[in-house]
């Protein structure tokens, strides 16, 4: 990693919905089927519109910890 170079332009990343078994369509709310989409810092909640840390919201899939837990919940697999 290289130091000394704000980063300003505009990171594009991969949609997390997709996860290369499927291509978005058009109602991706994410990346409205661009595959891709602009990386920003935190990013609401698709359930609550709680602003989430991006990695976390990547990570369950546009949801926060919170949702994505309830969301799951049916699982009956114990939580670390
Ligand atoms: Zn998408
Ligand atoms: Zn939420």
């Amino acid at each position: 990693m290289s130091v000394g170079s704000l980063i300003m332009e505009p990171m594009i990343v991969e949609c997390p919905r997709h996860e290369g078994n499927f291509d978005c369509t058009p109602f991706c709310n994410v990346c409205e089927g661009e595959q891709e989409y602009e990386y920003t810092e935190t990013i609401p909640c698709r359930d609550c519109s709680t602003p989430v840390d991006h990695d976390i919201w990547f990570e369950e899939l546009e949801m926060c910890v919170d949702c994505s837990n309830k969301f799951y919940t049916h699982e009956d697999e114990e939580e670390e």
